[in-house]
């Protein structure tokens, strides 16, 4: 575990990068934060989480850490001690917990427990949808005060551009920048960014909320076919994946959330609700 403490003073907030090695966008930002520093008004905690992992190229070790917590110091399992003496290094820090996915290529911001604070961090970090994932139980959200940010897909130099200007906004939203601007000065222009207006997922500035899915259940089998998009309603009866060839149709409607063909092991992904626009929140 990489963990650099940048400006004067206790942290008050982190930047958590690759709790899955295979999604290393949140290094990109972690890295650009300590080259711009100078940007913050105050301190800040930046950790890349699982090195081994990332090095690695895989998920993980030996286990999914983001399904370990609270984690053991004397387990067997590399992510067993690793989450440990991640929730150590975390204790009392308002977390933004940077992450990448095969589901979809447009950001979106998750929070493990839907408090007042964890929505407004949601809202501030630019993304359209958020997703209440209390339903998964565990995780990191579940230990700790803060929200993740899907940044993209997996590998994707624009997840690395996405998760540069999710922690900017994270940053202003917590004080610790007067504005996001501030920090992105020149990015655009630095290598592996997407040049303004080159891409859909670059986090244009916001003018409305974002929209509230929660996660209500698991939907479909693993073989499935995703052929239905996330975030958008399927009508009862519309089909949402085929099986065998065959199309397989909602019962009830529903808005699918994190489902993709290739995603899990033993589900399509999930089924979401759609609650509504988040009102315009403050991080107070
Ligand atoms: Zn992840």
């Amino acid at each position: 575990m990489r963990v650099h403490d940048i400006g004067d003073g206790a942290p008050a907030h982190a930047v958590v990068a690759c709790l899955h090695g295979d999604e290393p966008c949140g290094v990109r930002a972690v890295d650009y934060v300590r080259d711009h520093q100078t940007a913050l008004t105050g301190p800040v905690r930046l950790v890349v989480a699982n090195e081994r992992a990332l090095a690695a190229d895989s998920r993980g070790v030996d286990e999914d850490l983001n399904r370990v917590f609270p984690g053991d110091p004397a387990a067997d399992s590399h992510e067993s001690r690793l989450a440990a003496e991640l929730l150590d290094t975390l204790d009392g820090l308002t977390v933004l917990d940077l992450h990448s996915t095969v589901s979809s290529a447009e950001p979106f911001a998750v929070v493990g427990r839907p408090t007042d604070r964890s929505l407004a961090l949601a809202a501030a970090t630019g993304t359209e949808s958020v997703v209440d994932a209390s339903y998964l139980g565990g995780g990191l959200l579940a230990h700790v005060d803060g929200v993740a940010v899907e940044c993209g897909r997996q590998g994707s130099t624009a997840a690395g551009g996405v998760a540069v200007r999710v922690t900017a906004r994270f940053l202003a939203a917590v004080g610790l920048l007067e504005a996001p601007d501030d920090l992105l000065a020149g990015a655009d222009t630095a290598p592996g960014f997407v040049p303004t207006g080159a891409s859909a997922h670059r986090l244009p500035p916001r003018d409305t909320p974002p929209v509230l899915f929660r996660i209500v259940g698991p939907a479909g089998e693993p073989n499935d076919v995703f052929v239905a998009e996330n975030f958008t309603r399927v009508a009862a009866g519309e089909p949402f994946a085929r099986r065998d060839g065959e199309p397989v149709t909602a019962s009830e409607p529903f808005s699918p959330v994190l489902m993709s063909t290739d995603g899990y092991a033993d589900k399509l992904g999930y089924r979401g609700t759609r609650v509504g626009r988040l009102d315009t929140p403050t991080t107070e």
